[in-house]
């Protein structure tokens, strides 16, 4: 048993606390992680505020991290104490009837099918103060030591910065794999990304690298455009600055609506707003954000009819053992640069500090 720190939510809605640890060594097919770096995304303030679907406290948050192998469980062959890794939010089993199928990367270890609260044998691998405490997709990434399924392991390149490649376990890959695997967008089309956090700027980087003419960045935070343009944006536009609805201001700019429109935000209003900018034939609206649990969306029918697409993305359509350290090693290859997506690095303790400034829209 290692003694470390993580920080535990103890209930929704309440900052996180700094609290020493027990985490238990891996049983079979599992594998213990050293965390060196982990990022902040909105996922997990759905889930410090209780909006995360089917999630249990106490709970120790983080998602999106990267680290080094510190042991492994019985049987497990894949990687050895020392690898570099990135544990998997959205895991690639390999053995599902969906792993299998090559269309999908929605494994159904996920959290969506199986509760990833506790390990797979229902247990979990940490406890506080004689407590037991949830794991978060199994992942649990705001702990210096975590425990994690070997198909929720990538192993990466020796060579990669943990600190930078922490983003790949979630809002890099989400944003990026969403322009390039669930759009697909196409050389010359036009995009509109509704929100700029850290997981739509990357939706802007995919668009740029799949080769769109006309990039549309959409905030009401006109702090988040000069990033956007240095990351590929052509446009930006804040809707607060129109009086007619933004859905009208794009198709507009744009004749009549862009090719591809995604929302990276997470809100009911946001997702009809985005999903009416695309071309009313022919346009691909891509819901990247998470609207909280239990809530609903309706639409007007008619926005479907003539044509338009609506999808969803699990982390950016990658299959995420295999896929994820092929990205980590093109961003070795220098093809993109997801470091410019870092604005703040702040020590373990001030991780509620993170997360006022993500409130913030910092
Ligand atoms: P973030 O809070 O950093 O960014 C959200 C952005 O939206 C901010 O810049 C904010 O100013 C902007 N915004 C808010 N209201 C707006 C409005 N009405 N119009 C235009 N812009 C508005 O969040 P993030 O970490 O980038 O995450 C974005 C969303 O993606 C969240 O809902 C998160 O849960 C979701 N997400 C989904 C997946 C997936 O696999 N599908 C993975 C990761 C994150
Ligand atoms: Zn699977």
């Amino acid at each position: 048993v290692i003694k470390c720190r993580a920080a535990v939510a103890w209930a929704p809605g309440k900052p996180l606390s700094v609290e020493e640890v027990e985490v238990a060594p891996p049983k079979a097919g599992e594998v213990r992680i050293k965390l060196v770096a982990a990022g902040i995304c909105c996922t997990d303030e759905h889930l410090l505020q209780g909006c995360f679907p089917k999630a249990e406290f106490p709970v120790i948050p983080g998602h999106e991290g990267a680290g080094i192998v510190e042991s492994v469980g019985e049987g497990v062959t894949s990687m050895k104490p020392g690898d570099k890794v990135i544990p998997l939010c959205h895991p690639q089993c390999g053995e599902c009837s969906f792993c299998r199928n090559p269309e999908s990367n929605y494994c159904q270890k996920s959290h969506f099918s199986e509760l990833q609260n506790l390990l797979p044998d229902k247990t979990s691998r940490f406890s506080c103060k004689g407590k037991q405490i949830h794991h978060f997709l199994w992942v649990s990434t705001f702990a210096e030591y975590t425990v994690v399924p070997e198909y929720a392991v990538a192993k990466i390149d020796a060579a990669a910065p943990l600190d930078k490649v922490c983003l790949f376990g979630c809002g890099f890959s989400t944003g990026y794999g969403a322009a390039i695997n669930t759009a697909k967008v196409k050389p010359g089309s036009t995009c509109a990304i509704f929100g700029l956090g850290g997981v739509g700027l990357s939706v802007v980087m995919g668009c740029k690298a799949a080769g769109a003419s006309r990039i549309i960045a959409v905030d009401i935070n006109n702090d988040k455009f000069a990033k956007a343009k240095q990351l590929g944006a052509t446009d930006c536009v804040n809707p607060r600055d129109f009086k007619k609805p933004i859905q009208e201001v794009l198709t507009e700019m744009t004749g009549h609506g862009v090719d591809y429109s995604f929302e990276a935000i997470g809100k009911p209003d946001t997702m009809i707003a985005a999903l009416a900018s695309c071309n009313m034939s022919t346009g691909v609206f891509v819901m990247v954000g998470e609207v909280d649990a239990g809530s609903e969306i309706s639409i007007d029918p008619m926005l479907l009819l003539t044509g338009r697409t609506w999808k969803g993305t699990v982390v950016g359509g990658w299959k995420s053992r295999e896929c994820i350290p092929k990205l980590v090693s093109s961003y070795l290859e220098k093809k993109f640069n997801p470091d410019l997506l870092i604005t703040h690095t702040l020590p373990f303790a001030q991780v509620n500090e993170g997360f006022e400034l993500l409130r913030a829209g910092k």
